[in-house]
């Protein structure tokens, strides 16, 4: 069994990783809260821990791992478009808008992430059906001295764990000087957060012991994560603009509720996404959803190939230069596998290696391009062969090294039966904007040399041989082919 090593935010530090129970390996990760289409940048921590999940999957037995993703279905963004759609005049009770608005939500992020080639988690409680569990967990806290009610709202008591802060590693002291804290007159302090809160007529609320309201967003993650994992699981995973204050709450009422337990022995946090170099944002114009660049015609195996381009702890750049490269890549070896008849086949070792060594999927896909390029060349070899021998009918529809090829990219969740046969249509993808490009630089290259400016062509040829374009000059003129065992592929713009 290989050693998964993982690095652990909560101790700093890369760790081997060894579950509570073998057989039964557990996982929550903080999901969306469901009141528009997902964003690309919601899209990163799904193939990650999607990714993460087929490798605990591959080493544990498909049947020893439970994977939590949580929907958040009570929030007021949640209750501020069901309001606008009353007041454009919909028909319905609010709560019958805002179920109306969660489950079209959740139907939308189904569609897209199954496009991601996402596995489906193994539960994906929605906050709504969890409200017993909520309330029940809040009493404990007040019941141990830690919450404490006050005009309908109950708040955590953070001062009353000493341990708060050190997932982030900061002071209380330190959080109150630099953070902009809410300062309400029924906290005792300024740090303490809602667990529970007061709904009026406009807002979906429940009964409980404090009057009708409704949850805070942190304690439906701890109260979730206890009723479907238990009070100690493995790994507790998010995007890293979660850690604070979403996840330091979350281990406040876990482990405060269950102080005998662990709550999770591993955090993982995925850096963020941004896109041509810049924030998300709706103000700079770069703010897409993942089914706008489906719509596009960017494929949805493309938007994960280039999102494992870049390890998950690193901040990460969508461009539409990687997005044409990691089609170029993905359709040479689409158009290889397709020429076989495959067999289920073990991965290959370096590929599972590279995974289990904290995720590292780039390395994973470097890997992959070696091994396309070399079974490449030994295709072509065999189809000369045969052509020359006149038996084109014997090339063998068999190979075992392109069976480990297609399941190793299948544990990256690449070359899966599932995803749509993009790759068959030959015009409609973004391999078009890379060439493009490339016809570009070309040119530009032809004009440095009819202006005799030689130290310019020969710099726009090397930056495309950095990146794998190889460009030889002829007596018709230039002419390139792609290095496809290039690790620098599908990062046209970096270059
Ligand atoms: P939200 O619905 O805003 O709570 O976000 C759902 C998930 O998306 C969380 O795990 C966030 O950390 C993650 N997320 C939000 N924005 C980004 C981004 N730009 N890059 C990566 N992850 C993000
Ligand atoms: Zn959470």
């Amino acid at each position: 069994m290989p050693t998964i090593r993982l690095h652990n935010s909560k101790t700093r530090r890369k760790e081997v990783f060894e579950p509570l129970k073998r057989n039964d390996v557990r996982i929550y990760v903080c999901g969306p809260t469901v009141y528009d289409r997902a964003h690309l940048g919601n899209a990163r921590p799904v193939v990650v821990f999607d990714t993460l999940y087929r490798l605990l999957r591959h080493v544990y037995g498909a049947d020893h791992v439970t994977y939590v993703r949580n929907f958040t279905d009570v929030d007021d963004k949640i209750n501020a478009t069901a309001l606008a759609r009353r007041q454009a005049g919909a028909s319905g009770t609010l709560e019958e808008l805002i179920a109306q608005r969660t489950e079209e939500t959740i139907g939308w992020y189904h569609a897209d992430m199954d496009a991601l080639g996402a596995l489906r988690p193994t539960h994906e409680p929605r906050a709504t059906a969890y409200i017993g569990p909520m309330v029940a967990m809040i009493q404990s806290l007040i019941d141990k001295g830690h919450a404490y009610a006050r005009e309908g709202h109950v708040l955590f008591r953070v001062r009353s764990y000493a341990a708060y802060g050190a997932l982030s590693g900061r002071s209380v002291d330190d959080m109150i000087a630099g953070a902009r804290v809410e300062v309400a007159p029924f906290k005792e302090d300024p740090m303490d957060f809602v667990l529970w809160k007061p709904s009026d007529a406009e807002t979906p609320g429940w009964e409980s012991p404090w009057g009708r309201g409704r949850p805070g967003w942190h304690i439906e993650c701890s109260a979730m994560s206890y009723e479907l994992l238990g009070p100690s699981f493995d790994i507790h995973g998010g995007g890293i603009d979660l850690q604070f204050p979403h996840h330091e709450n979350e281990i406040a009422q876990s482990c405060c509720a269950h102080p005998q337990a662990g709550f999770a022995t591993v955090w993982m946090h995925n850096e963020m996404l941004q896109v041509e170099g810049k924030k998300m944002s709706k103000s700079l114009g770069n703010f897409f959803t993942v089914r706008d660049l489906l719509d596009q015609g960017v494929p949805g195996e493309v938007i994960r190939f280039v999102f494992l381009g870049t390890h998950y702890g690193k901040p990460m750049d969508w461009t539409a230069e990687k997005a044409a490269g990691a089609a170029g890549v993905l359709r040479r070896w689409r158009d290889l596998a397709a020429e076989y008849d495959i067999s289920p086949a073990e991965p290959y070792a370096e590929v599972v290696a590279a995974l289990s060594n904290d995720l590292n999927t780039s390395k994973a896909i470097t890997f992959l391009h070696k091994q396309y390029n070399e079974l490449r060349q030994r295709r072509n070899a065999a189809f000369h062969f045969h052509m020359s021998e006149g038996k084109l009918g014997d090339l063998s529809r068999n190979s075992e090294e392109v069976d480990r090829f297609v399941s190793s990219a299948k544990l990256l969740g690449l070359l899966e039966e599932g995803l749509s046969d993009w790759w068959l249509d030959g015009a409609d993808t973004p391999t078009d904007g890379l060439i493009a490009w490339v016809e570009s630089m070309l040119l530009a290259r032809a004009e440095a040399k009819v202006s005799r400016d030689y130290a310019k062509a020969d710099e726009i040829r090397a930056r495309l041989a950095n990146m794998g374009i190889m460009v030889s000059d002829g007596k018709d003129g230039q002419s390139w082919v792609v290095d496809y065992s290039n690790p620098n592929l599908g990062n046209w713009s970096k270059n």
